[in-house]
C-alpha cells in the first residue's frame, strides 16, 4: 500500500447545512497529519473538469457557522459513465491527488463505490444529506439543522392558524423517507403526518381531523413530499373535498429546509466525521462512509450504506396518535 499524501475533497449531491463544517474538520486534520489537501468544486462535474485547488488551514477559516458549502456542489451525469469517470481519474492524477473524501448522500457514495472499484483510489465517505436517509449512521449531517428549520417554521405557521381557526398542511422535504416528518410532526405538535413509508388513507385522515378535540382551533398536518397519495397540495384538495367547511391552507416549506447555520449538533457531528475520515484512510479504510452509531465512530462499506434507511419506528408513530389527542 503506498503512503497518501494528497487528499482531494469534493461535497456532491444535495447541499446540507454543516458539510462546511466537516470541509473544515478534513482540511485540518489533514494537515495536522501533515498531508495536502486538494479541493474539488461542484463535486464529480467539477472532478471531470479539473476544477481543483490547494486549500491550507486558512482556507477553512470562519466557516464553521455557514451553510452550504464553499466546495459548491453539483450532480454530473458524465461520472455515470465509464469515459467520465476515466476523465475525473486523468484529472486528479495531473494534481497528484492519491485518495478521496466524498461529502454527500447515496448518489454520491454509488458513484465513489463504482469509481473505487474502477480505479486506484483509497475513497471514504461523509454522510451530508438533511433526509437521515442513510445506513451506518444515527444521523446524518444537516438533519438536525434541517428538523430545526422545519420546528421553527411549523411554530409561526400555528400562530396564524390559532388566529384564523385554520387547518394547515404543511409539506416537508422527503421524496423517499418521513423522517423529517415524523420527527418535527411530533416536536410541533401537529395533529397528524402523512408519510412514503406507511399507506396513506384520505378518510382515515380526515375521521382523524375531524373527531379529535373540537375545541382546538387550528390543526396541522405535516406532509413528506413523496407521500403515496401525493404531496401538500393534493392532501389539500382531498381534505377541502372532505370539509369544505375547513379553512385549509397549504404551505409548502422548500429549499429554506436546506439553510441556514448548522445547529450545534450538526457542527460537532460534522467535526467528528471529518477527523475520522483523514485517520480512517491513515490506518487503511477505503470504500467506506463514516458514521457515528451510538456515539461510536463507526464504518459501514459504501454498498451498504446505500441502501435506504427507510424503518420508521413504529413507536414514533404511536406518539404522534396519542400526542394529538
Ligand atoms: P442527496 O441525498 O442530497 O440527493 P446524493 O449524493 O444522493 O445527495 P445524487 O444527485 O443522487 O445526490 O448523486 C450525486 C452525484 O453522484 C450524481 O450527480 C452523479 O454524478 C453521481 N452518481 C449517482 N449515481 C451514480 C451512479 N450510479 N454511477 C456513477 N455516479 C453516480
Amino acid at each position: 500500500m503506498t503512503q497518501i499524501k494528497n487528499i482531494g475533497l469534493f461535497t456532491s449531491g444535495g447541499d446540507a447545512p454543516g458539510m462546511n463544517a466537516a470541509i473544515r474538520a478534513v482540511v485540518r486534520t489533514a494537515i495536522y497529519y501533515n498531508l495536502q489537501v486538494t479541493g474539488i468544486r461542484r463535486g464529480y462535474e467539477g472532478m471531470i473538469n479539473g476544477e481543483l485547488f490547494g486549500m491550507d488551514e486558512k482556507s477553512v477559516a470562519n466557516i464553521i457557522q455557514r451553510g452550504g458549502t464553499i466546495l459548491k456542489t453539483a450532480r454530473s451525469e458524465q461520472f455515470k459513465t465509464p469515459e467520465g469517470r476515466r476523465l475525473a481519474y486523468d484529472q486528479l492524477k495531473r494534481h497528484g491527488v492519491d485518495a478521496l473524501v466524498a461529502i454527500g448522500g447515496d448518489g454520491t457514495f454509488t458513484g465513489a463505490r463504482i469509481f473505487g472499484n474502477e480505479h486506484d483510489m483509497p475513497i471514504v465517505g461523509l454522510p451530508g444529506t438533511i433526509d437521515n436517509d442513510l445506513l451506518g449512521t444515527d444521523f446524518t449531517i444537516g438533519y438536525d439543522t434541517a428538523i430545526n428549520t422545519v420546528v421553527d417554521a411549523v411554530d409561526k405557521i400555528r400562530d396564524t392558524a390559532e388566529s384564523h381557526d385554520r387547518v394547515f398542511i404543511v409539506e416537508v422535504m422527503g421524496r423517499d423517507s418521513g423522517l423529517i416528518a415524523l420527527r418535527t410532526g411530533i416536536a410541533s405538535g401537529a395533529e397528524a403526518i402523512v408519510i412514503p413509508e406507511t399507506k396513506t388513507d384520505i378518510n382515515a385522515l380526515c375521521e382523524r381531523l375531524e373527531h379529535g378535540r373540537r375545541d382546538k382551533s387550528s390543526k396541522i398536518v405535516i406532509v413528506a413530499e413523496g407521500d403515496d397519495a401525493g404531496g401538500g397540495f393534493e392532501i389539500g384538495r382531498h381534505i377541502k373535498e372532505k370539509f369544505p367547511h375547513y379553512d385549509t391552507r397549504v404551505s409548502i416549506l422548500g429549499h429554506i429546509q436546506r439553510g441556514g447555520r448548522p445547529t450545534c449538533m450538526d457542527r460537532v457531528l460534522a467535526s467528528r466525521m471529518g477527523v475520522a475520515a483523514i485517520e480512517s484512510l491513515r490506518d487503511g479504510h477505503r470504500n467506506e462512509m463514516i458514521g457515528i452509531i451510538h456515539n461510536e465512530i463507526a464504518y459501514t462499506p459504501f454498498e451498504y450504506a446505500c441502501k435506504h434507511n427507510d424503518e420508521i419506528n413504529p413507536n414514533l408513530l404511536r406518539i404522534v396518535e396519542i400526542l394529538s389527542i
